[in-house]
């Protein structure tokens, strides 16, 4: 393996272990599953995502930029309320904030103290973005009592908006006992457009629920003991 290759493999890929524990995946032969979304909030698409869980009687776990959550902060409380889990996904989603590990600190606080202001407690999860982490990350992590975690994309061009069927079908194929699939209800701290995302979700979840699927939080399905619980604080 090239130096390049193996550093991307070892900062960037959702499965490497090589700098600490960054789980993509729960240890277990039983069908559950965890649907997670990033980027978010982003109106109207969180919301209707949202709607398509709640009538399905699914929860998931969203990881949430702070800078969205100020515009939107009813929007995170309700899924609180609703009974999904809120993880942080940085302040800004900035790339040049990962560059000097000072700035990306400080961003990565920033993001975790609006996310407290809203859900009465700081998030206990944490999706760096990009899944671009390094030890001095994972060591302040800890240091703070908070949990990294990875997972699968469900389809690596989300971003383009495919159909929700193409979406779909790598979503479906990528899922065993365990999986955490990661989904964008945004893009970075921008808005965007994801009805499509909206679509391949109910899609998702129906067929997931045909096989006999049970639909989980990342914490419980980590076994993350001490996940504080969120009460939301505004609303
Ligand atoms: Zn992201």
């Amino acid at each position: 393996m090239s130096i390049v290759a193996g550093g991307y493999w070892a900062f960037f890929s959702p499965y490497a272990q090589g700098f600490g524990l960054f789980p993509y995946r729960g240890v277990t032969d039983e069908k559950v599953v965890a649907l997670t979304f990033d980027d978010g909030p982003n109106e109207p698409f969180t919301s209707q995502i949202a709607e398509v869980l709640r009538s399905r009687g699914i929860t998931a776990t969203f990881f949430q930029v702070g800078a969205c959550v100020e515009r939107y902060p009813a929007v995170t409380a309700r899924l609180v309320r609703d009974g999904h889990e809120i993880g942080s996904h940085t302040y800004s989603h900035r790339f040049s904030d990962c560059l000097r590990w000072s700035r990306q600190r400080a961003d990565l606080e920033r993001g975790r103290r609006v996310l407290a202001a809203v859900l009465g407690a700081p998030p206990t999860l944490f999706r760096p973005p990009w899944l671009f982490r390094h030890p001095p990350m994972l060591r302040f992590l800890r240091s703070q009592g908070m949990e990294p975690v990875s997972g699968h994309f469900a389809h690596a061009l989300e971003v383009f908006q495919p159909t929700a069927e193409r979406m779909a079908r790598r979503a479906i194929a990528k899922t065993a006992p365990g999986a955490i699939l990661i989904f964008h209800d945004g893009l970075e701290a921008r808005t965007g457009e994801r009805h499509r995302t909206v679509e391949a979700v109910a899609l998702v979840a129906d067929a997931l629920l045909a096989q006999g699927y049970r639909f989980v939080t990342v914490s419980p399905l980590l076994g993350i003991a001490g996940a504080r619980a969120q009460e939301p604080a505004v609303g």
